[in-house]
């Protein structure tokens, strides 16, 4: 049986990790949210309205794009890209949100609801939301509403309600536990929809199969354009959705080697990087086993990296399997890498990378010199409109 039929199990365990542990009364409903998935994944008519939303909304399939001027420059191993950039709303997220949107269409659900650090996943949910005429709450820490003010209006204007959180740290992490508060009472009519491959089961499956479409196509267009399968993938990981999507395509060709890349922010030192698998061990965060970055009393650490979206001290569950199991490896790149990527695949390629999707660039630039007349594809995550702000000034525009 192949890899994404037998895994996870059916209580959502990827080996050790995942499961669900939820407060009681949470329990009927993911379980309600398990069996509709369950069913409806293999549903002609889901499957069938899926297929037309992402060719005639989001804009699928995404090419793969040869990045021939980076890859001459790094010279060694030629260069390509998925470019989920191009997705609506500019990035992968969409892929995942559609399909819980139309989930809980299926479902009778008239609500979506979700927390959002950087707004990103906000945006995307605020998106579907719209074209299936349901409405969408949105929990966000303030101190995110403040620097995120682009976001936080593009989600309005899609007629998103934003909860601004205030306790604690006022971010990602409390915007969280917000949102699962509001979720309880509101269970019934809602669906709560999580953003990544992360949270209890059964959403890092049911992500995973929602992003799988990165990796069917982008294996299918690489074939295609070379006539051969990539030696290497590599995708960031922040909770790990873009990343298992592209991984997922080719997890069951044992000569394609998979990278998942972290953020190292600006030092290894705790609280300087998100990269969870580099430096962090097993623990629970927010409702699953996993691996998890936690300060000296046992709590999610703070995490810094330049990319908001890779901002988390946990990581899905699936990554940490495929870390022990070794399928997968995980490497690290840092702030000034990440910024070097953005500024090359901009001025060289025409293209401007999401600060996040940055690091898998970084990834191939790197690896490129190492491995001459290899291929390496990254899962190109998603577009910098969101970042030419803050980039340009606070470092300028980089050298020429
Ligand atoms: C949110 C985001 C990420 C990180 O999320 P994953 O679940 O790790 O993929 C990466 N890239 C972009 C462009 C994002 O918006």
């Amino acid at each position: 049986m192949g890899y994404l039929k037998s895994t996870p199990d059916a209580q959502g365990f990827f080996g050790d990790y995942g499961g669900a542990e939820l407060p009681p009364p949470l329990v009927p409903h993911f379980k309600e949210i398990t069996e509709a998935y369950e069913r409806l994944a293999h549903s002609a008519e889901f499957i069938r309205d899926l297929r037309y939303i992402r060719k005639h909304f989001q804009g699928r399939p995404t090419p793969v794009s040869y990045l021939r001027n980076l890859s001459d420059m790094c010279g060694g191993a030629q260069i390509y890209a998925k470019r989920e950039d191009l997705n609506h709303t500019g990035a992968h997220k969409l892929n995942h949100c559609m399909a819980e949107a139309l989930l809980a269409k299926f479902m009778g659900k008239t609500k979506l609801m979700a927390e959002t650090g950087a707004g990103q996943h906000g945006v995307a949910l605020a998106t579907a939301a719209a074209y299936f005429g349901l409405e969408c709450e949105i929990h966000m820490g303030e101190i995110d509403i403040a620097k995120e003010a682009p976001n936080v209006t593009r989600m309005k204007l899609l007629g998103a309600e934003v909860v601004p959180v205030g306790f604690g740290g006022r971010s990602l992490k409390e915007a969280v536990d917000s949102c699962f508060q509001s979720y309880v009472a509101q269970a019934d009519t809602a669906l709560f929809a999580i953003g990544s491959v992360v949270g209890p089961h059964p959403f890092p499956r049911m992500v995973r199969d929602f992003q799988h479409v990165v990796g069917i196509e982008a294996r299918e267009q690489f074939l295609e354009m070379t006539g051969q399968l990539p030696d290497m993938v590599a995708a960031c990981v922040g909770g790990g959705s873009n990343a298992m999507g592209i991984f997922a395509g080719f997890i069951d060709d044992e000569d394609v080697s998979l990278h998942g890349v972290e953020p190292m922010g600006t030092s290894s030192k705790l609280g300087d990087h998100a990269a969870t698998i580099t430096y962090g061990k097993d623990g629970m965060i927010h409702g699953f086993r996993t691996m998890v970055l936690e300060d000296e009393n046992g709590d999610p650490a703070p995490v810094h990296t330049i990319a908001s979206g890779l901002d988390y001290p946990g990581v899905g569950p699936e990554h940490a399997h495929l870390y022990r199991t070794g399928r997968v490896n995980y490497s690290a790149a840092d702030d000034k890498e990440a910024l070097d990527a953005f500024y090359k695949l901009s001025r060289h390629e025409g293209i401007i990378p999401a600060l996040e999707s940055s690091h898998a660039v970084a990834f191939a630039m790197r690896e490129a010199k190492a491995n001459p007349g290899k291929s390496i594809l990254i899962n190109l995550s998603g577009r910098g409109d969101k970042d030419i702000d803050y980039v340009t000034e606070t470092f300028g525009f980089g050298e020429s």
